[in-house]
């Protein structure tokens, strides 16, 4: 008997295990899916296509995946009933197989808008203060809203690390000259800093007070009518995420990690985002790892991993005007946000930018666009950053031939200028291609 209530598990294949923080992969391995929104369906439909075709032709049958189809935003509402975007099913689903990839998600705006405070926390929602009285009592107004499906996703299952790669691939039209000098992964933080959601409207109560307790007990004056917003950051948080990205620098022999932070502004957030990192390295990686201060006065004799800092505004001018010294990132959440959207940007855009959310043991791989709601059903979008991030899966579960297939297959229909409307607008002599046909030219090119 499986644990779920609506829906079942296919009944070949296995989980996934991780023992002693290493994953083990069975051949055929249960992955569970959510096609996601919008486009969503267009996209996944291209992606299990490919993934399935560069798995079986990489090892013939011997290894496969076994998908098991799980639910939220949109579809979970059909399924699920009303107001159920994200069922414990698909928490536990996650949680039980250990590896999951999506689609890109609605959050569905709630079914009976304008609820009273007490009320909304009668029901248990999640709920956003608003300058208003409730229509019907006449008690402060606050509007119901479905929080963010993916916030929701990374917080619940503390997949503290989006691990978004950019680099580029050849043929994708870009804004600069030599894009293939950008090649790094990020790891941005995932659960604090400004995003924790600790946010206060200029007119309620909450800023009123933190206002007249900032001034009176800690002689820290703010002007009065300001909205307030609480960053967090934590040496536990820093220190797990930072580590994270040092492992992958030494299992993938990369030559540096770059701490960016604005710490010369926020000394005791970004800045100790910094110092942790400096000490947690110093602590479980000084066989491995040299300081970028140590090693421009004694220089790096032994190869070791440089390990470095950039303040975050001046990072930015970095990835453009000397990209190649930089290959991997760790940042925290704000400037990760929008630092991977520019890198992403500068080799051709978000359609092809994969993403994953990773805790220790969990993995959620995912695209990094929206829901593109304008091309829902039109078998139009570009299934690419799906596609990649499941290129990520595969080499998480140590299937890497598999993964550099498509890969191969990818460039290789792109230099053949057929692909999909977002880049043959920007190609000269290009084919457009729907989705489907370009998941079946990648397939055509997978050898
Ligand atoms: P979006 O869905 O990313 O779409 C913005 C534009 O980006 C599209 O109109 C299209 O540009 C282009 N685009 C996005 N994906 C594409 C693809 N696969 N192929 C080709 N072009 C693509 O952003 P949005 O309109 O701001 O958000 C729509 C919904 O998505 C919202 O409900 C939002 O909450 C949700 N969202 C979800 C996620 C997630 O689940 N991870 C992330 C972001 C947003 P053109 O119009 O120029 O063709």
């Amino acid at each position: 008997m499986h644990p779920f209530q609506k829906v079942s598990p296919p009944e070949e294949g296995s989980p996934i295990r991780i023992e002693n923080g290493q994953i083990v992969t069975p051949a055929c391995p249960i992955i569970p899916f959510i096609t996601g929104d919008g486009i969503g369906t267009d996209i996944w439909t291209a992606t299990q296509m490919v993934l399935d075709e560069a798995v079986n032709q990489t090892y013939g049958g011997l290894r496969r995946i076994s998908w098991f189809q799980i639910h939220a935003g949109l579809s979970a509402l059909k399924t699920y009933g009303q107001d159920n975007v994200l069922p414990d099913d698909t928490i536990e689903a996650i949680k039980k197989y250990k590896v999951a990839i999506k689609g890109p998600l609605t959050t569905p705006v709630g079914s009976y808008p304008y609820v009273c405070l007490a009320c909304a926390k009668e029901q248990g929602e999640s709920i956003q203060n608003r300058p208003s009285k409730c229509e019907k009592c006449g008690s402060p107004f606050v509007t119901k809203r479905f929080r963010s499906l993916n916030v929701t996703l990374r917080q619940v299952l503390d997949l503290y690390a989006c691990v978004r790669p950019v680099r580029w691939y050849k043929g994708v039209p870009t804004p600069v000259k030599s894009p293939e000098r950008l090649n790094v992964i990020i790891f941005r933080e995932n659960t604090e800093d400004v995003y924790a959601g600790i946010e206060f409207s200029y007119d309620s109560q909450e800023a009123t007070d933190l206002i007249e307790f900032l001034e009176k007990r800690m002689h820290k004056p703010v002007r009065s009518g300001s909205g307030i917003g609480i960053k967090p950051i934590s040496a536990f948080g820093s220190q797990r995420l930072i580590k994270k990205a040092i492992i992958y620098a030494i299992q993938h022999n990369l030559p540096s990690v770059t701490m960016v932070h604005k710490g010369n502004i926020m000394k005791f957030t970004e800045g100790a985002f910094r110092d942790w990192g400096y000490e947690m390295a110093h602590k479980e990686f000084s066989d491995k790892v040299i300081f970028e201060s140590v090693c421009q006065a004694r220089g790096n004799p032994d190869g070791k991993i440089i390990l470095k800092d950039r303040i975050a505004d001046q990072m930015f001018q970095q990835v453009l005007l000397r990209p190649d010294e930089y290959h991997v990132i760790a940042t925290p959440n704000l400037n990760g946000d929008y630092l991977s959207d520019a890198c992403a940007a500068q080799v051709g855009g978000l359609g092809l930018a994969p993403g994953a959310n990773m805790g220790d043991d969990l993995a959620l791989f995912e695209a990094t666009h929206g829901t593109a709601p304008k091309y829902t059903g039109q078998d139009k979008a570009n299934p690419s950053s799906l596609i990649l991030s499941g290129v990520m899966m595969l080499e998480h579960l140590g299937w890497q031939e598999a993964a550099d297939m498509i890969v191969k297959a990818l460039e290789k229909t792109i230099g053949q200028k057929r692909v999909t409307y977002d880049l043959e607008r920007q190609m000269s002599g290009a084919t457009c291609l729907k989705t489907s046909e370009f998941a079946a030219a990648i397939c055509e090119n997978i050898t």
